[in-house]
């Protein structure tokens, strides 16, 4: 779990991610236009190689992010 120190969010974090394995990818159907994401896909947990990396608080873009 990642919490954002500047404005206390733990929901979203923009980041970047080295992964293998397989997904379900499927049109993202929200309606919130502020999402700039068309495409999601999903991951099981388990047989799922990645590594992931939190660049940036999502809301604030601070940097300052800490694993809790
Ligand atoms: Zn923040």
């Amino acid at each position: 779990m990642y919490k954002c120190m500047n404005c206390g969010n733990t929901e979203k974090f923009i980041g970047h991610a080295e992964e293998k394995g397989n997904v379900l990818i499927y049109k993202n159907e929200s309606d919130n236009f502020t999402e700039p994401y068309s495409w999601v896909y999903m991951v099981s947990e388990k047989n799922w190689d990645s590594k992931l990396t939190i660049d940036k608080c999502f809301y604030c873009q601070s940097k300052n992010i800490v694993k809790l």
